[in-house]
């Protein structure tokens, strides 16, 4: 069974950190996504993400009119 640890803790010793606290993966994952969908995954907060992401966009935009185009030569050349 695989837990999570603090690297410095396990690595290098309690002097490098006094954290020795360990949890199963399983019960840590389990709660980040628990977490995740009731705090994150909800209408209001990923309309609000999306709407701050929209006007980021429409603001780069108006900064930098050839972003597009040269986000597209850059898709472009990944896509060879
Ligand atoms: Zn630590």
């Amino acid at each position: 069974m695989h837990r999570y640890v603090c690297g410095f803790n396990h690595n290098r010793g309690a002097s490098a950190c006094s954290n020795a606290h360990k949890i199963k993966m399983q019960t840590l994952d389990a709660h980040a996504l628990d977490a995740i969908e009731q705090k994150v995954l909800r209408p209001d907060v990923l309309l609000k993400a999306a709407r701050r992401a929209s006007a980021m966009i429409r603001k780069r935009s108006g900064e930098q009119p050839d972003l597009d185009a040269r986000l597209r030569k850059e898709l472009a050349k990944t896509e060879r």
